[in-house]
């Protein structure tokens, strides 16, 4: 099976559009959570995450925050207002949708979460040292995460894996057990403002990073028309 693997779409539809037009052929898509937040277009990534192909989805932090699930003074002033808008402009079907998902997917060989398997939601999992400690908290092989907008591709007891960025893009095959990031969709953090996703072979076992380019310009000018922080159009253009 081939499965599209994206994260941290963060209300961006062009970014999410261009991605799933660039994926190829898959049979299912596995979401990492954070579908809102951030960009101006929250129901309509929602109504195309939901209707994509065997869907398997995780909740994340901003999803968490929108349902009021938690206090949003543990957010940033620029991410909070980000929440209060989202919040206001949330439809009660898509607020549905937020609500249904699990913190954790367990499946055969893959665990998915937002931020860790020890801490769902919240825990950033962003070196090496720290995804090492990481591998106690679930049983099977591979562990997929978001939460960071930076790929990774951490293999247990490889010291090669203490660099963590992923900057070759080729289909790595996975031996041993692993904790892979595909990097964000909709906000990339690495410096590479290109939309971030990853495909998944479970058969072949292999993970390969994509990057793509998207009209940038268009989702800055639907932030502006929002009312939304600028700082969140500004930092799509240079991928911070
Ligand atoms: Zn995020």
């Amino acid at each position: 099976m081939h499965v599209l693997v994206i994260s941290d779409i963060h209300s961006n539809l062009t970014a999410l559009e261009k991605v799933l037009s660039v994926a190829g052929k898959y049979d299912a898509v596995w979401c990492l959570g954070d579908i809102v937040g951030y960009g101006p277009d929250p129901n309509e990534c929602i109504a195309v995450v939901r209707d994509l192909p065997n869907l398997v989805c995780v909740r994340g932090n901003h999803d968490a925050a929108t349902l009021g699930e938690v206090d949003q003074h543990t957010f940033n002033h620029e991410a909070s207002i980000a929440i209060s808008w989202t919040k206001r402009v949330l439809s009660a079907e898509s607020q549905s949708f937020l609500l249904q998902l699990p913190e954790t997917e367990k499946m055969d060989t893959v665990t998915l979460v937002h931020g860790s398997p020890r801490n769902p939601v919240w825990d950033y999992v962003m070196d090496y040292m720290t995804a090492l400690r990481m591998f106690q908290f679930f049983d099977n092989q591979i562990c997929m995460l978001g939460h960071t907008h930076v790929p990774a591709f951490w293999v247990e007891n490889e010291s090669n894996s203490k660099k963590n960025l992923v900057l070759d893009f080729q289909k790595k095959p996975i031996q041993g057990r692993v904790i892979v990031n595909p990097g964000s969709v909709g906000q990339p953090r690495d410096h590479d403002p290109r939309a971030s996703f990853a495909l998944f072979d479970t058969e072949k076992l292999t993970w390969e990073l994509r990057r793509v380019e998207y009209d940038i310009e268009s989702v800055q000018q639907r932030i502006k028309k929002a009312g939304l922080p600028w700082r969140h159009a500004m930092r799509l253009q240079e991928g911070w």
